[in-house]
């Protein structure tokens, strides 16, 4: 039977397939190489890659002029606040969150500032969701497919070359580049990436205009906490993060309950169920330590969301259920080979079969999210008389539990 203490250790050995030192005793991490995958030519349909080892990600595609414009339309008017929330709600709210963190001033003509975002991918996560758009080349800690070593201001200088580039507008796309974001994989295997890479940024007068967004999978509390206990990262590295402006933390939450969990992160058998409440512990100490954390749910069971949002309400407060969004799946390349595996399906090369295989799954996973997103709606109108969305997230806090609330609500 697997536990907490053998997750530890089996995050150990993934952590040391991709984290050492260089010759000047630097931490360096192994990245993947985006050359060569299914990954890479679904980033080509809009973006061009800034090199082997990085992408720039358009959070919203309704801010920008060019990309609405090959769709036949126009980028949103930024002088209307009614239109840049609802595109927020329609496709990601990143932006929104480096705005509100970097510019208090309410002014959202500017927000479009925080729209691309300059990212880098790990290569090792230490789950195997089936829906997951990297490529599993990516991902698996090996030495294939040329991954590279690069420390933190190796990475930052391949940020501000890209970044120049931007600003020249020859960069991968329109508009300036101001978000960085450490991705994978499963970026806390190196969680000293956020901290050592903040202080590059301040270092280099970077950090007033640049917002860090950080992601996890939210499976490696008890793992940060014996890095921290081995002196392997220095002691309070979450809190030294929490008091930084310029970061926010993307938490990803997958299912709703054990099993929809375990289906959606492909951990198979249940022995891995304790990892449900795992995350439940990570998100309470990114909670503790300050951070901006934003809860959002993939994949959630219709059925077990209710009780989900509950549980997460009286752990953190009424504002977990403000805080927390969910997020349609989308399949990109690497994903139809994997549900295929899954269903024991060959689609071999006939295309018309995999077109109806990516058909069936995708309505299946709309259907899902079509049901939550009417559960998010109710739970919302029920308990606040607010629409699902109607409020912008980094105004929501949540209370880190402490002993006596545990007491007081068990
Ligand atoms: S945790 Fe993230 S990177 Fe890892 S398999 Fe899941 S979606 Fe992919």
């Amino acid at each position: 039977m697997v536990d907490i203490k053998d997750w530890v250790k089996q995050n150990d050995f993934f952590r040391k397939k991709v984290v050492s030192k260089n010759e000047n005793n630097e931490l360096q991490i192994l990245l993947a190489n985006f050359q060569g995958t299914a990954q890479k030519k679904d980033i080509e349909v809009r973006t061009k890659l800034p090199g082997d080892y990085s992408r720039v990600k358009i959070n919203i595609k309704a801010f920008s002029e060019k990309v609405m414009q090959d769709k036949g339309g126009h980028a949103i008017n930024f002088k209307d606040n009614f239109s840049i929330f609802r595109v927020n709600a329609e496709e990601f709210d990143m932006p929104y969150w480096a705005h509100y963190a970097m510019n208090e001033s309410g002014d959202l003509s500017e927000i479009a500032k925080y729209n691309n975002t300059f990212c880098y991918q790990l290569k090792r996560c230490n789950l195997h969701c089936p829906w997951c758009y990297v490529d599993d080349i990516s991902k698996d800690g090996s030495e294939k497919n040329n991954p590279d070593w690069f420390s933190i201001s190796q990475i930052v200088d391949e940020f501000e070359k890209a970044r120049e580039l931007h600003a020249q507008g020859n960069g991968s796309c329109e508009g300036p580049l101001n978000n960085y974001r450490p991705s994978g994989g499963e970026p806390t295997l190196a969680v000293e990436q956020w901290l050592l890479s903040l202080r590059e940024l301040e270092k280099r007068k970077l950090d007033d205009e640049v917002f860090v967004q950080g992601d996890t999978n939210l499976t490696t509390g008890h793992f940060i906490e014996s890095l921290e206990k081995s002196g392997t990262i220095e002691k309070h590295l979450l809190n030294k993060v929490g008091e930084r402006n310029n970061f926010g933390l993307l938490c990803s939450f997958k299912g709703t309950d054990t099993e929809s969990f375990l289906n959606a992160t492909g951990m198979m058998p249940s022995e891995y169920a304790f990892l449900e409440e795992e995350r439940w512990h990570t998100f309470e100490k990114y909670v503790k330590a300050g951070i901006d954390a934003y809860p959002f749910v993939y994949d959630p069971n219709p059925e077990t969301l209710p009780y989900f949002l509950d549980d997460g309400a009286n752990r953190f407060g009424d504002g977990f259920y403000l805080k927390t969004w969910i997020l349609p799946l989308k399949l990109y390349g690497p994903e139809i080979e994997r549900y295929a595996k899954k269903s024991r399906i060959t689609l071999g090369d006939d295309k018309e079969l995999r077109d109806k295989f990516k058909k069936e799954v995708q309505q299946n996973l709309d259907e899902r999210f079509a049901q939550s997103k009417e559960v998010m709606q109710k739970i919302l109108w029920d308990k606040f008389r607010l629409n699902y969305q109607e409020i912008t997230r980094p105004r929501v806090k949540l209370n880190a539990p402490n002993f006596l609330s545990w007491f007081f609500s068990s």
